[in-house]
């Protein structure tokens, strides 16, 4: 199952009145389930804010495509001059032929001081296409501004340029000097198109890495944010046979975890429990269970939205366990991003399973084993400690406990079940909170996941939609127009 909330049907056809309304609520809606998801460090954007930056990011890129194509033909046509044989030629001009303009040879250091783009050659670069307006850019400046620092301590041959796609010099200016690495000066806007429509940049941020010596196409690598995401600086550098290396490694780990590599360490055994007394639950009395890993913060807005709702379906399968002799047993563990530990104290306080503890090293291993980008996020583990599940919190959702052991299985059993219950619907409804008539969908006939117009929770499967509109409710959540009757289980 994919994680495909917020891309489902946004439907904004026709449609007015009421009907139009409510259909810019649940559009709303959509980008406020997006929203609901944190990234890394973000703080709490409002879905308008989102909306707007989103829409603003769309107009730069379009104007940058529609822009840059005279520079970019003349950009391309240099670097088909250098890959026709004068290989040393190549490697010397390759960054002059792509950073430097016909009336500059520089680029800006963080300070403002000039710096040789020749200087570049030898290095992996990466072109960091960013904007301080867009937050995602923000939170990955300090994910890339780590392991920049990092690769430069180790004295690797990385350099990044910063191609703006800031509103105005000023707010260039504070953005990059807020960055270690190098930048085209704000006021080449021919360059910076040119930049952005030879490598094809769609969205920001952006890192395109580029082999020091390498002109071919194919070692251009254009995913440099999920990469940096991913591996850290353990990417470097980002040449294809290291990323199969890479890739490979994950596999075997993936293939080997346990619950003893994922979550102990050379110096703790255990995880944190609410045992009034010794307060610790060694890791090895969890083979056998099922697990989830919880990834959340409390300064985590939807994370902090979701745990009540967590708690209560904990509970209600550890009820339905302890009612079934020899099941097998379930248990969450808490993996934080607090950013303190009285935060940390006081969510724990607040949650009924384990916890690794505050700050522990393998909260990172661990994000970056199960590539956790946004939390909260649920991942879920077998008893036998390999990977069911990593849209936990999805399946809650739509499922509540139901969802639980999270396995394929399962899934299936419950889609049947859903199946089986919707030969009993009408095929159409007159639903009292809309004006249209309802068909009902299921994934197969125009259906996926959706948001319930009417009660505001997740669904997918079977659902009643308005096909004019994009209205759509859960079949629980129809009620006869006229009157409040209730149609399905
Ligand atoms: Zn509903
Ligand atoms: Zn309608």
């Amino acid at each position: 199952m994919t994680d495909e909330w917020g891309r489902g049907r946004v439907v904004l056809r026709s449609g007015a009145g009421a009907g139009a309304t409510r259909i810019a609520g649940r559009a709303v809606l959509r980008v406020a389930l997006r929203m609901r998801r944190c990234r890394g460090a973000s703080p709490f954007v409002h879905p308008l804010e989102r909306e707007r930056e989103r829409e603003r990011e769309r107009q730069e890129v379009e104007e940058m495509n529609s822009e840059g194509a005279d520079r970019d033909d003349e950009t391309t046509s240099r670097v088909e001059v250098t890959s026709n044989g004068h290989a040393e030629k190549v490697s010397s001009s390759r960054f002059t032929s792509l950073l430097a303009s016909k009336d500059r040879d520089y680029l800006l250091s963080p300070t403002g001081s000039q710096v040789t783009v020749s200087d570049l050659e030898g290095h992996v670069v990466g072109l960091y296409f960013s904007a301080n307006w867009y937050s995602p850019c923000r939170n990955f400046n300090c994910v890339l501004s780590e392991a920049y620092e990092q690769l430069k301590t180790n004295q690797s041959k990385f350099e990044v340029v910063f191609v703006s796609a800031d509103e105005d010099l000023s707010a260039f200016n504070s953005y990059h000097s807020s960055m270690p690495w190098l930048a085209i000066p704000f006021s080449d806007l021919e360059s910076k198109k040119a930049l952005s429509r030879r490598f094809d940049v769609e969205g920001i941020p952006c890192l395109v890495i580029l082999q020091p010596d390498g002109n071919k196409e194919e070692e251009i690598l254009r995913n440099g944010v999920e990469l940096i995401h991913r591996y850290g600086v353990e990417a470097f550098p980002f040449t294809r046979e290291r990323l199969e290396e890479l890739e490979r490694e994950e596999k075997e780990k993936h293939e080997n975890q346990t619950f003893t590599s994922l979550l102990s360490s050379h110096d703790r055994d255990f995880l944190l429990g609410h045992h009034p007394v010794t307060g610790q639950v060694p890791v090895a009395s969890l083979v056998g269970k099922t697990l989830g890993l919880f990834f959340s913060a409390q300064w985590c807005l939807p994370g902090m939205k979701f745990t009540p709702k967590l708690v209560s379906i904990y509970q209600k399968i550890k009820h339905a366990i302890s009612e079934r002799p020899g099941a097998e047993d379930f248990e969450i563990v808490y993996v934080s991003s607090d950013r303190d530990r009285a935060s940390f104290d006081s969510y724990f306080a607040l949650i009924p399973w384990l916890a690794l503890p505050f700050g522990d090293p393998k909260i990172r291993t661990l994000a970056r084993h199960f590539d956790v980008q946004d939390i909260p996020c649920l991942v879920v583990l077998g008893p036998d400690g390999k990977t069911v599940t990593k849209h936990g919190r999805s399946l809650i959702n739509l499922y509540q406990e139901q969802a639980y052991p999270f396995t394929e299985a399962r899934l299936e059993s419950l889609h049947r079940q859903m199946d089986e219950e919707a030969k009993g619907l009408p095929r159409s409804e007159l639903h009292a909170g809309h004006h249209h008539e309802l068909t009902l969908v299921s994934d197969s006939t125009g259906g996926g996941p959706f948001i319930c117009c009417d009660c505001d929770e997740q669904g997918a499967g079977w659902a009643y939609l308005c096909v004019d509109c994009g209205y759509e409710v859960h079949p629980k959540c129809v009620r006869a127009a006229g009157g409040d009757s209730t149609v399905g289980p």
